[in-house]
């Protein structure tokens, strides 16, 4: 029923992830019913922590979705917030009422307006399925409170949950990068410092529940440096791309030329120019143009090895720093940019809002290597421009050696 309610994005999935997000959520159901059919009534000073611990989070959720949306801001998944309140949840109320701890995040789904039902179900489940697998772990009807067992709610918590939330991603995309899988490190400590407050939350509602009240302010403090991951990776990337946008692209560049040097390895830099660009935004529109770009860039990512460092230097410009490569292996590369470019088939809308199937694009590159130009990232730069002008002289679709 609840894969129904998910709607119609849903069955634009692949079978096996929708055989997989459905399977996800009958278990998060079933478990639901299980613990309501088999739990006690709660006692009055567990109605009373429940009460103050959903009072604070309800709070928190109400004044960081009002903040967002006053900012206009686009916000990411809030679990953070979740795992702090549930975690504390775990260790001091029964399961029933555990099981009510986990309507918050619809109180943030509906506050938040999040537009793919499905997938905040889908988390929803795998949250419940995390929270109740812990609480099974240290103690169904009483949950022990040994230093291990804070520690292995947290784990239970944020491990469950990353694994069946990353089963889900994997099945979606199987091409998704590994960062957007498993998260990065900051993700990583992130969920520490929130299990690890809802430790503390739980100790300081079981001597006094009114003082629940006081994990507000780090709550929001908690939610907001959950975003800090989004801020940095938007400001890395190019949005019409989703590559290294030329800033970020030459911090990493420098970085890879520097440990280069170093290990005195060559390093080989491509820089690529669309050819005649300017007569699709002409000749189709602006936004087809950035269409292609944006195939192109994946294009370009799937081309070479995971160490190459890709960046979108500027408007139909692209740069590759291969590490450990000589002359041979990047024209090689290149050559294989340029004839992936010119096999490239992008599908687009022209200014009438016709489909459109381009076809003729193509792209010439410049080929610079530290075996002839050093270690100077500008050096580098300068000899793949000039080459790169030669390339478009002798009539484009061409790769051209500095
Ligand atoms: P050439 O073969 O000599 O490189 O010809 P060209 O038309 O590609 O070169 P030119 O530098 O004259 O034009 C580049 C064009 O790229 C101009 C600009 O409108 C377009 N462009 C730059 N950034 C973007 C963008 O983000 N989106 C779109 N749609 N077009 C862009
Ligand atoms: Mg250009
Ligand atoms: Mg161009």
């Amino acid at each position: 029923m609840i894969g129904l309610v998910g709607g119609w994005l849903l069955w634009r999935l692949r079978p096996a992830a929708i055989a997989y997000v459905l399977t996800v959520q009958a278990i998060a159901l079933v478990l639901v019913v299980l613990v309501f059919v088999t739990s006690r009534s709660p006692l009055p000073r567990e109605l009373l922590t429940f009460a103050m611990l959903a009072a604070t989070a309800g709070t928190v959720i109400v004044i960081t979705s009002v903040s967002i949306n006053v900012q206009r801001q686009v916000r990411r998944n809030p679990w953070t917030l979740h795992i702090a309140y549930l975690a504390a949840g775990i260790l001091t109320l029964p399961p029933n009422l555990l099981v009510l701890l986990l309507l918050g995040p619809t109180l943030h789904g509906v506050l938040d307006g999040r537009p793919e039902l499905h997938r905040w179900l889908f988390t929803t489940a795998a949250t419940t399925i995390a929270t109740l697998s812990a609480r099974f772990l240290i103690g169904w009807s009483e949950p022990g409170w040994s230093p291990a067992q804070f520690v292995l709610t947290g784990a239970v918590l944020l491990l469950v949950r990353a694994f069946v939330v990353a089963g889900g991603i994997r099945l979606r995309n199987p091409s998704a990068a590994r960062a957007d899988v498993v998260g990065e490190p900051i993700d990583v400590l992130l969920g520490i410092v929130a299990a690890s407050l809802g430790g503390l939350l739980a100790v300081a509602v079981h001597s006094e529940p009114g003082s629940a009240l006081l994990a507000g302010p780090p709550l929001v403090l908690l939610d907001l440096a959950g975003q800090l991951p989004q801020w940095r990776r938007s400001a890395q990337r190019d949005g019409k791309t989703g590559l290294a946008n030329a800033a970020h692209w030459e911090r990493l560049a420098r970085n890879e030329l520097h440990r280069a040097q170093t290990r005195g390895q060559p390093v080989s830099l491509l820089l690529l120019d669309l050819d005649h660009f300017k007569r699709v935004n002409d000749e189709i529109g602006h936004l087809a143009g950035d269409t292609v770009l944006a195939a192109v860039a994946m294009m370009l990512r799937s081309s070479v090895r995971r160490e190459d460092v890709v960046g979108r230097f500027g408007g139909e410009e692209f740069v590759v720093l291969l590490p450990g490569t000589d002359t041979g292996v990047a024209c090689a590369v290149a050559d294989r940019v340029r004839a992936s470019t010119a096999a490239l088939s992008v599908p687009a809308r022209d200014v009438h809002g016709r489909h459109r199937e381009l076809d003729d694009l193509t792209v010439s590159i410049g080929v610079a290597t530290t075996s002839r130009f050093g270690y100077e990232l500008t050096d580098l730069l300068v000899a793949a421009d000039a080459a790169l002008l030669a390339a478009k002289s002798g009539g484009r679709n061409a790769v051209t050696l500095a």
